[in-house]
């Protein structure tokens, strides 16, 4: 039995964090782990900056909604789901995600929970567990199943190296030259066949 796990952002949605910022012209919420290495910090200081915005979670999910997903994307992964049992293991929150899981048919999706006051401002966030894209794929392997997996970047090559197989999906240089033992697509067709391959393979 073979599961095909695929990465959120980066491969079927846009960044949802740099998309957001373009589009609500806050370019602070640009900031990622790059620049501010502490994660909770980082992520208290973007709940603040959408406070002090007066942006609630209903204006955010309208701003997400109105992103799409990527071009291609929905029939991508219509067509893959008529194949295979696919999962999406994702660092997103699903309060961010649900809009564009709606234009997406509603895949099955794993990843963490923000959490809004009575008036909607988003107040906390809830990590279900630290590295669980790779712990996914793990219990996965634990149950039986035969992991295909794919992802974009950096915090994708545990869960890509945990899998039976890993694919990397328009991934940026570093990336590339880093993971060399893992196959390199650049567009949705080219990682429908990298799945085709590993599926007969593993
Ligand atoms: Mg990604």
């Amino acid at each position: 039995m073979q599961l095909v796990c695929l990465d959120l952002e980066g491969v079927l949605v846009p960044e949802i964090w740099i998309e957001f910022a373009e589009r609500t012209g806050i370019p602070e919420l640009r900031r990622t782990t790059r620049d501010e290495p502490n994660y909770d910090t980082l992520m208290k200081y973007r709940l603040n900056l959408l406070k002090q915005h007066k942006l609630g979670l209903p204006d955010i999910q309208q701003v997400i909604s109105d992103m799409g997903p990527m071009a291609g994307a929905k029939d991508f992964l219509d067509a893959l789901r008529r194949d295979y049992q696919v999962i999406i293991l994702s660092d997103t929150f699903y309060e961010f995600a649900m809009p564009l899981m709606a234009q997406l048919n509603m895949p099955t999706l794993f990843c963490h929970k923000l959490e809004a006051d009575a008036s909607g401002f988003l107040v906390n966030y809830h990590l279900r567990m630290p590295n669980q894209k790779m712990e996914a794929v793990k219990r996965f392997k634990e149950i039986n199943f035969q992991v295909i997996a794919a992802g974009d970047s950096y915090n994708d090559t545990a869960m890509l190296a945990e899998a039976h197989a890993g694919i990397l999906f328009h991934p940026p240089q570093n990336v590339i030259d880093e993971f060399p033992q893992f196959p390199v697509t650049m567009n949705y067709a080219e990682l429908r066949v990298e799945i085709d391959k590993a599926s007969q393979r593993i």
